[in-house]
């Protein structure tokens, strides 16, 4: 009994990191290479999806389903692929990040930052992986969603600097930019997020402050899988009788609060202090 107990809490844990630059020498390889080794060191089984290496196809077509789509008048790609899922005539690159993305208990998206988002690359896996009825459906979703059970996160470098993503810098906060991918994408997916890892501007550091950005990657990573989540309200504070507005009852509530519950929910208020960039806020 007790050792089916320590199986059960030794099992090796699958991390899945779809990473996206294009150069094995960037600084962005380098954090890959550091996540991999340290979380194999682990113990850790990891699969990497090396996104510019697989020409991985960005955008989300007919193509991406074989045999004939029922509508072929007005192709709708929601639904036309989740057909395509359920009847196994998907792309088999799309098949094979769904095998990769079933195994894996923490996602690591690891990309420069393009354009306040993730590299078009990128964003092209999340459409097309991220499939309807494999990795939400209408019932499915935010605290109730399909990888409630999974963790992901973003980790990322910039070319701007960290004063320049803040409340009073010239691109505004950092954790607005983040909202889009981390509630629209992660959250949106049942994902329980992890704070980003977010590495500011190394291009414009020295080699040794860059190196130092490194170690505290990899001391970040030795505690990675236990880490908490951010926080995101749970879908049954919404009433989808009123169109998924906030309860009343809960609105009430955070009426004398001073700040709003999160980002996106900021009920016209402050939004919360670094909602989007650590756990517990
Ligand atoms: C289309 C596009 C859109 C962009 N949009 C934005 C945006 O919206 N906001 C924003 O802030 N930025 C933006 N950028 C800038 C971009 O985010 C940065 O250029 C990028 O994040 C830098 O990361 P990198 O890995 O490419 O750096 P690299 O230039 O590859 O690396 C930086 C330095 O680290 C060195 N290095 C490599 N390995 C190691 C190692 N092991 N140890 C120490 N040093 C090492 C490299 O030699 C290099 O000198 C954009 C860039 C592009 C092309």
């Amino acid at each position: 009994m007790v050792s089916s107990v320590n199986v059960l809490f030794s099992a090796a844990q699958t991390v899945l990191i779809v990473y996206a630059h294009q150069s094995a020498g960037s600084f962005n390889a380098a954090v890959k290479d550091a996540a991999v080794d340290a979380l194999k060191k682990q113990g850790c089984n990891v699969l990497v999806s090396d996104l510019y290496e697989m020409k991985f196809k960005a955008t989300a077509t007919e193509e991406d389903i074989t045999g004939a789509v029922k509508n072929p008048e007005h192709f709708c790609y929601g639904n036309e692929t989740m057909l395509a899922w359920q009847e196994g005539r998907l792309a088999s690159d799309i098949v094979d990040e769904h095998k990769k993305l079933k195994e894996a208990d923490l996602v690591i998206f690891q990309f420069p930052m393009y354009w306040f988002s993730v590299p078009a690359i990128m964003k092209g896996w999340m459409d097309r992986v991220l499939t309807l009825g494999f990795a939400y459906t209408l019932e499915k979703r935010y605290s109730e969603g399909i990888f409630r059970d999974k963790k992901a996160m973003l980790s990322f470098t910039t070319g701007s600097h960290e004063t320049m993503f803040s409340s009073n810098g010239i691109n505004g906060d950092m954790n607005v930019t983040l909202w889009p991918i981390q509630n629209g994408v992660l959250n949106y997916c049942g994902f329980q997020v992890l704070a980003p890892q977010i590495f500011w501007a190394p291009t414009h550091l020295s080699s040794e402050a860059r190196e130092g950005l490194l170690e505290g990657w990899c001391a970040r990573l030795q505690g990675l899988l236990n880490e908490a989540p951010l926080t995101f309200p749970p879908v049954d504070i919404f009433d989808e009788e009123e169109g998924f507005q906030l309860k009343p009852e809960v609105r009430e509530k955070h009426a004398e609060s001073h700040f709003g519950l999160t980002v996106g929910h900021h009920l016209e208020k402050p939004l919360p202090p670094h909602n989007q960039m650590k756990a517990g806020v």
